[in-house]
């Protein structure tokens, strides 16, 4: 059943904070265990929490109540430049820590994180609209990301070189890694603390200082947050910098800055192409993850329990808002219909409610501009001959989670990255044609194939042109130690584990001649 769901106060009533959640979680965001004595309304640069002071302010929504909970500075050029300025006086002094040091500071913050592990359930609740069971695999995967930081942090020492022979004679070989610099981080709304931290924490372990401009709907706890746990754990000033602002204000003085070496951008594919332009024109190295369209395989003899089980969680976890998200589901004709039958039974007993409430599955979608998009696209699929079998209902940022029976490719729900809790479900002939339909897509990131032999499914998942695809699962799968990345319009590069060490460090070679060499002339 349905949870009730809460009505939205309006943003007067919700402008004076409550003191407390219920559970003793302070409802004040100011009050939370890890806020700054400043407040968040500060930017924070060279170790300083800078006040809004003159610049404008943006509102810090909770999406269940569409209303503001607090404020951060809308900051300004001059920020960034500041930003990267510190950012840049401070590296090499936090290069030359030896890596334990440097990871030891990752694993205090990543001790922080467990320690305010409630406290950062209820700011995802607020900030993200994010239920609890989303909370836990965000803090999970957080809190992974930086045990494996601490794992490669030694990969950048200089003193440690690998040695190649040579092809000139008498002459030695040395290649070593060391950091590449400032890197410049622009992350997004949906797991704010995660994506933020899985390009931060490695970026510091490795001896890089860090410029990081959140999302401007999760302020918070995609940037200002990581300041404090960092601040707390003992980060030198300078070395971490976050500047709170509107991406169309400051995003191309962050990607285009002349003192970033490397340009982190997690986003859509649409601002992705600008960031990884802006950065490319400065010679920044941009590591882009973006967009996805990720098809649910389900093949005629897959195990339709365990392929209904896969395709409700990676529809509809967190509201369908992950670049890994099911975008379509891809059935055989011959268990199309049960399948459909079972999804939408399953979709229409979701708990839909408040995030804070226990036992809610299902939340608001993160802004205004996410319900609108969501709903024209089931409205625009529908007037095109698209069945809703569960759902369909849309009120005040809430998506009902939603089944479309009918769907062909070419519906909007299907063509475009659609990133709410909707499951389009398109049947399929043979393998061939759920190979041909699953790549009609510009994006590449994930995607799932459901098929009782193993050999046949692996040979489906490497016809899928994306950087990841999941047998016997569905594509929402993130493990912090294995590469994660997309090909095509989902981006350029990898993270996670000893691949993003190739983003975040630079590979010099030295030579070193021991014989007198003989020249041509
Ligand atoms: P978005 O592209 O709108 O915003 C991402 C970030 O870019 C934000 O911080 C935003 O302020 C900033 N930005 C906006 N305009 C900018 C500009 N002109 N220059 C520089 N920065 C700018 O994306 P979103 O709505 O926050 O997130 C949803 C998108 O992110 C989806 O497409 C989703 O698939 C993708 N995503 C990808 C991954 C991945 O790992 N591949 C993970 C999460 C989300």
């Amino acid at each position: 059943m349905a949870s009730e769901r809460q009505s939205p106060t309006d943003a007067e009533s919700a402008a004076t904070p409550e003191t407390d959640a219920g559970d003793g979680t302070p409802r004040d965001l100011d009050e939370l265990g890890f806020a700054p004595s400043e407040g968040w309304n500060a930017v924070y640069v060279d170790g300083e929490w800078r006040a809004q002071g003159d610049r404008s302010g943006l509102d810090v929504v909770d999406p269940t109540r569409r209303a503001a909970v607090g404020t951060v500075p809308a900051g300004t050029d001059e920020d960034v430049d500041a930003a990267y300025a510190a950012a840049e006086s401070a590296q090499e002094a936090w290069a030359d820590r030896t890596p334990e040091e440097r990871a030891s500071v990752v694993a205090d913050a990543r001790e922080l994180v467990a320690a305010y592990h409630d406290e950062f359930a209820h700011l995802f609740a607020v900030e993200c609209g994010g239920a609890r069971l989303k909370a836990e695999i965000e803090l999970d995967l957080t809190k992974a990301t930086m045990a494996v930081a601490e794992d490669v942090a030694d990969a950048a020492d200089p003193t440690d070189t690998d040695e190649y022979d040579s092809n000139v004679e008498g002459k030695r070989n040395l290649v070593f890694r060391e950091p590449a610099g400032v890197v410049g981080v622009i992350s997004p709304w949906n797991f704010p603390l995660y994506l933020s931290m899985r390009a931060v924490a490695p970026a510091l372990a490795l001896g890089n200082a860090v410029v990081l401009k959140p999302s401007t709907h999760t302020a918070i706890v995609g940037g200002l947050a990581l300041a404090s746990l960092f601040e707390e754990a003992g980060l030198p000033d300078g070395v971490l910098n976050v500047v709170t602002g509107e991406g169309s204000a400051i995003g191309e003085t962050v990607a285009g800055h002349p003192a970033a070496s490397v340009v982190s951008f997690t986003g859509s594919t649409e601002v992705g192409r600008k960031v990884g332009a802006t950065a490319a024109e400065e010679l920044s190295l941009p590591a882009l993850e973006l967009g996805g369209n990720n098809a649910h395989v389900v093949t005629a003899d897959a195990d339709l329990d365990r392929a209904v089980d896969g395709g409700v969680f990676g529809s509809f976890t967190h509201q369908g808002q992950e670049c890994i998200s099911i975008n379509r589901h891809l059935v055989h004709e011959s268990l199309y219909d049960e399948y459909v039958e079972r999804l939408a039974e399953r979709a229409a007993n979701l708990p839909v409610g408040d995030p804070r409430e226990e036992g809610v599955l299902v939340g608001p979608v993160q802004n205004e501009s996410q319900f609108e998009t969501i709903t024209d696209l089931v409205e625009r699929s529908v007037e095109r001959g698209a069945k809703v079998e569960a759902g369909g209902e849309f009120d005040d940022w809430f998506v009902e989670p939603t089944v479309l029976s009918g769907v062909t490719n070419d519906m909007p729900i299907a063509a475009e990255e659609h990133f709410g809790p909707v499951a389009p479900v398109i049947p399929f002939a043979d393998d061939d044609e759920a190979i041909e339909l699953a790549n009609d897509t510009e994006y590449g990131l994930s995607g799932s194939v459901h098929c009782e032999n193993t050999d046949r499914a692996i040979d489906i998942a490497r016809r899928l042109d994306t950087g990841m695809v999941h047998v016997n699962d569905q594509p929402l799968n993130d493990e912090p130690h294995v590469a994660f990345g997309g090909v095509n319009a989902s981006g350029v590069g990898r993270y996670n584990g000893e691949w993003i060490v190739d983003e975040l460090t630079e590979t010099r070679w030295i030579s070193v001649q021991e014989e007198t060499r003989e020249y041509p002339y």
